[in-house]
């Protein structure tokens, strides 16, 4: 059985690439698992993209395991795309699930009472976006492949739903009457943004782990 490190210390992404790695048997493992310590990664990109890479190469270079990255975040239209790649910190670093999200309330209301705002009132449109990163170390010297999905919504402002993370009871989903996280973890997998990523990443990871299993019978005979 092949094992793979998901970098992250977010419990919820942990938790989801964990039910979206299972069909395809492997063992997956946190970097604590590994390296019975934390691997602090400083997200410092300006976008998903740069941060998914840095995570993935930093842990699959101290674990010379198979990693997968999440960067991931919600996008406002009308601010600009905030929270966007601090949506982790929003309210400050080390800022809980609770504050990020009192945090993005406290700036729709402030916009809401802009005389020049956009004054859309209850709802306003956002999208969550996810890159994921995977990092073979023993392939073209680690470099990352990276894919990307997203999911549209709305956010609303009576929190709704104990599923999922961080802003999923502020999200509506698209053509749906639920928030993020009145979806049990079959159904937000689904259509997540996450899960529309690993939908990319999974053919690219399938052919991964053959080439890995082709070099172990041949080296074992
Ligand atoms: P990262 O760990 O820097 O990628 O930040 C991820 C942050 O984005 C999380 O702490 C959440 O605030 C937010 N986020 C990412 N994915 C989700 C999701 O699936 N649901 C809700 N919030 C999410």
């Amino acid at each position: 059985m092949h094992s793979l490190v998901v970098a992250t210390q977010n419990r919820g992404k942990l938790d989801e690439l964990r039910a979206l790695l299972g069909p395809l048997g492997v063992k997956v493992l946190s970097v604590q698992d590994v390296t019975k310590r934390e691997i602090v990664v400083v997200e410092d990109g300006d976008t998903f993209e740069a941060n998914a890479k840095k995570k993935a190469q930093t842990v699959s270079g101290v674990t010379m395991m198979l990693t997968i990255a999440d960067d991931s975040g919600l996008e406002v239209d009308a601010l600009g795309g905030a929270p966007g790649v601090r949506s982790a910190r929003f309210a400050g670093e080390r800022a809980t699930d609770a504050e990020n999200n009192a945090a993005l309330l406290a700036a729709l209301d402030s916009l809401d009472a802009d005389p020049g705002g956009p004054r859309t009132g209850a709802s306003y449109k956002a999208r969550f976006r996810c890159v994921l990163a995977l990092v073979d170390p023993f392939v073209k010297d680690g470099e990352p492949i990276v894919v990307e999905g997203t999911c549209e919504g709305k956010i609303t402002r009576t929190p709704r739903g104990s599923g999922g993370f961080g802003y999923d009871p502020l999200f509506l989903v698209e053509g749906t009457d639920k928030t993020m996280a009145e979806l049990d973890e079959a159904e937000k997998n689904r259509i997540s943004h996450r899960g529309r990523a690993f939908d990319k990443l999974r053919l690219v990871l399938e052919k991964v782990l053959a080439e890995r299993d082709a070099i172990t019978r041949k080296v074992c005979g």
